[in-house]
């Protein structure tokens, strides 16, 4: 008998998530079940260093709707989402969270949201527990800024925790960008898209792999893949040292007329414009910088991810990228 397609394919990324990876299993199972509909579960072991992948492998054993991806190092959080996304053959696309901060009943209420004809199904954090005031209030500002400044409109306070038809998920995987932000990618497909509201639960078991660092490299891939606001400073700011510069000089000159040829005498105004130009020619140099990188990370045309192994997958589902073999 030939494996039938799934309706449902639940990713989620997992990344030391020993403790997690069975509830998870079990909770995904308990409510897909009661959809009477195949599903399935592909987790992606984002270079894990603890038990994760052999908790990944138990379920996999016992349940062949578990699939696998493991990757050949940690390549970063959206990178394991696409990958995920690459691998899943549902017809609808469920993306969640290892850690069960997304409570998976919340599903039911997306599939409900799909079969009524939406492609693109969001869940939106009415509350977020047990987060501290810094993620919460940084979080809170990072979704605001991104709304003002980016060309496509992202809904506020969403994660990756949403529903996607085929039809959607067909367009992601065609967009190969390497600084990933996927629910900003969702959004610029678009199609029908709705919203749903949930509560984001604390974390139970292991602690947040989003450090500071993480979230401003995260923010920043946000803002530079959707918007041109970084550059759009440059025009403003020379704008305004450009009028600075022309209301100086009958300033300067009304003030020696005055004062005498002694005033505002000496080098100190020259070398401080000096070092103020300079300062502010790098730091739009660094700007710049950040979008050269970006071409040449899209020109260098690296795969993705190099994945070491597959599981409980047929040979040759592999998308295009990300595959270490069948290369001549
Ligand atoms: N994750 C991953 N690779 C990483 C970091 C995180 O696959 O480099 C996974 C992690 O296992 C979890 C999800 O991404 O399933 C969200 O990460 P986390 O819970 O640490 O983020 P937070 O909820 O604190 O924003
Ligand atoms: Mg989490």
């Amino acid at each position: 008998m030939r494996e039938t397609r799934p309706v449902y394919s639940i990713v989620a990324p997992v990344y030391n998530e020993e403790g997690n990876v069975t509830r998870l299993y079990d909770e995904i199972k308990r409510v897909m079940d009661t959809t009477g509909e195949p599903w399935e579960l592909v987790l992606v072991n984002d270079g894990s260093r603890d038990g994760s992948l052999t908790e990944m492998q138990a379920a996999a054993e016992a349940d062949p709707r578990v699939k696998i991806v493991n990757f050949a190092r940690n390549f970063g959080h959206q990178i394991a989402v696409t990958a995920g996304i690459d691998y899943a053959s549902g017809r609808a696309v469920i993306l969640i969270d290892a850690d069960l901060q997304d409570p998976p009943e919340v599903i039911l209420e997306m599939v409900e949201r799909w079969k009524a004809g939406y492609e693109v199904v969001y869940a939106v954090r009415a509350e977020r527990k047990g987060e501290t005031w810094f993620k919460r209030t940084t979080a809170r500002l990072f979704y605001r800024v991104i709304y003002r400044i980016t060309d496509v409109s992202i809904p506020l306070d969403t994660g990756d925790f949403r529903l996607m038809d085929e039809k959607v998920v067909r367009v992601l995987r065609s967009m190969r960008e390497h600084n990933r932000f996927i629910r900003g990618m969702t959004s610029w497909v678009g199609f029908k898209q709705t919203g749903v509201n949930y509560v984001r639960e604390a974390r139970t078991v292991g602690e947040t792999k989003y450090p500071l660092r993480k979230m401003i490299r995260f923010a920043w891939d946000a803002v530079t893949g959707f918007s041109y606001f970084p550059l759009q400073i440059m025009i403003y700011v020379s704008f305004v040292l450009g009028l600075l510069a022309v209301l100086a000089i009958p300033i300067f000159s009304i003030l020696r007329l005055v004062y005498g040829p002694e005033f505002f005498g000496g080098q100190a105004t020259t070398i401080v414009l000096l070092l103020l130009l300079g300062s502010f020619q790098l730091f739009f140099l660094f700007i710049l910088g950040q979008y050269v990188a970006r071409t040449y990370d899209e020109a260098r045309g690296r795969p993705l991810y190099v994945v070491a192994s597959t599981e409980n997958l047929p040979e040759g589902s592999a998308p295009e990228e990300g595959l270490t073999d069948e290369r001549p």
